[in-house]
């Protein structure tokens, strides 16, 4: 069995129910797109070519006019946190502490104003209003995918937010 696959606390066995993470393969989601543009270190979102709305998340059907005729755009990959939450206890399995969620601000030129996004390689209160961070992409454990009865373990990738030193 490969050594990135299932969750760490189950000690290499894989649990869907436990699985935090989107499952990202082209086969099982639409937004795959996303995923790989992340793996290139790229922070993308979808805009129509119909009638131009820029929806974030990203989505495969316009919520606007139904269209699904569209482009990926790039957004920017640098921010100003605008308020946070951080949590050290109850912190959901899987994740560690200090939890950290905040809301960004991409600046007045960005295709998307303001990202909710987790802030990661963060000491406990060492953010605050007003901090500058960056997009950071990092692996997540594996997800074993069976296909027309092919089976491999999908390599993952998320992403998050982290201050900028
Ligand atoms: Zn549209």
């Amino acid at each position: 069995m490969a050594e990135n696959i299932g969750i760490p606390f189950l000690e290499g066995h894989y649990s869907p129910t436990l699985d935090l993470w989107p499952i990202e393969a082209k086969e099982f989601n639409r937004i795959h797109t996303f995923y790989d543009n992340l793996k290139e270190g790229k922070y993308t979102t979808t805009k129509c070519r119909g009638c131009g709305y820029i929806s974030y998340p990203p989505r495969v059907i316009c919520p606007e006019c139904y269209s699904d005729d569209l482009e990926w755009i790039e957004l920017p990959t640098r921010g100003k946190v605008i308020t946070f939450v951080e949590k050290s206890i109850a912190i959901p399995i899987g994740f560690g502490e200090p939890l950290i969620d905040a809301w960004i601000d991409l600046g007045k030129d960005s295709p998307v104003r303001h990202v909710f996004s987790r802030v990661i390689n963060c000491e406990s209160g060492a953010i605050k209003e007003g901090d500058e961070v960056r997009f950071v992409v990092f692996d997540v454990p594996g997800h074993p995918i069976e296909w027309r009865k092919e089976k491999w373990i999908a390599e993952r990738v998320y992403f998050a937010f982290e201050p900028v030193k």
